[in-house]
């Protein structure tokens, strides 16, 4: 089983505000700021990531703040929502909170015979919290106003919008692993028995959708997960003998990473579990330090003098 695709590793989107941006991810839905590093390509701007304790694969969500950048617009050839697993009987308790601070949320509504309750975070990013059907024993991350008893989990699912949606889905069941478990109107369910959570890809077929335009507000990429860089380096393989575009292996600093285009046209990454978030800091001081790839730790009084600053 460890050979093969584990679900979701962790998905990147844009925001457009540091500080509104942590602030809404951990006091408002209570996820535990895991890293704060910069983006490797631009140092300027932070990379944050969000997660459970441990910054376990599958709960991780992660954001490029680029300040005062505009909104983008969610279409198709992206992913246009993230589903979080939440406990049994909690969805009131979010209705409430996003009614007290300003969250734009919908009512709760049902698909696939699961609850689930969509919100907007600050920057427009389309969210769904989802009581799964499928039993979720991960230990979430909680605090003063958000306890075990309705704590976000990790991942539930990702959705990608789609034109058309066989393209794709070749990628998922040919290459990842995955199978049709079910259809609802023009949303497909596939899902992995490689591992318990997080398993889930949503497709939605919508032919007439326009192409998505990623800024604030949208998601950037979807990483899926494997074990090591070994595991990493056959899926390469495989994308490559499906005439697939690749980059090599690339240093991550808490995983190795392989991106490349599906042909529906939504950027997907493969990212290892190793090394992981403890590499440069200890379980309980995740997150607390600025952490910076070596090749910018010369530069870091420069980086950190223009860097937002967070609360
Ligand atoms: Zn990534």
């Amino acid at each position: 089983m460890s050979d093969r695709i584990l679900g979701l590793h962790h998905i990147t989107a844009i925001a457009a505000n540091a500080r509104r941006n942590q602030d809404f991810y951990t006091r408002v839905l209570g996820q535990r700021l895991v890293k704060k590093t910069v983006n490797f390509d631009d140092p300027g701007t932070y990379h944050f990531y969000f997660g459970n304790e441990t910054g376990a694969p599958g709960t991780i969500l992660t954001f490029f703040p680029w300040e005062g950048m505009g909104t983008g617009r969610t279409g198709s050839g992206m992913a246009t929502a993230i589903g979080y697993s939440v406990p049994k009987d909690s969805l009131e308790f979010w209705k409430d909170r996003f009614t007290k601070t300003g969250t734009r949320h919908d009512a709760i509504s049902q698909r696939f015979g699961e609850q689930y309750l969509s919100f907007q975070d600050p920057d427009g990013l389309n969210i769904d919290l989802v009581v799964s059907k499928i039993p979720d024993s991960r230990a979430a991350w909680t605090t003063p106003d958000t306890g075990a008893a309705d704590a976000i989990k990790g991942f539930h699912s990702v959705t990608l919008t789609l034109r058309s949606i066989k393209p794709t889905a070749t990628i998922l069941t040919d290459i990842f692993g995955y199978k049709l478990l079910e259809q609802e109107g023009n949303r497909y369910r596939y899902i992995t028995d490689a591992i318990e959570n997080a398993a889930i890809v949503d497709l939605v077929e919508a032919p007439s959708e326009s192409f998505g335009y990623n800024a604030a507000g949208t998601n950037h990429h979807v990483a899926f997960r494997v074990k090591n860089d070994e595991i990493l380096m056959e899926f390469r393989e495989k994308i490559v003998k499906k005439g697939l575009h690749i980059t090599p292996k690339i240093d991550r600093d808490y995983f190795f990473s392989l991106y490349f285009r599906e042909p529906g046209g939504v950027l997907f990454e493969l990212a290892t579990d190793n090394p992981g978030f403890t590499r440069d800091e200890t379980l309980n001081e995740l997150g607390t330090h600025l952490k910076l790839p070596r090749q910018y730790e010369a530069d870091r009084a420069r980086i950190e003098a223009v860097l937002p600053k967070l609360d």
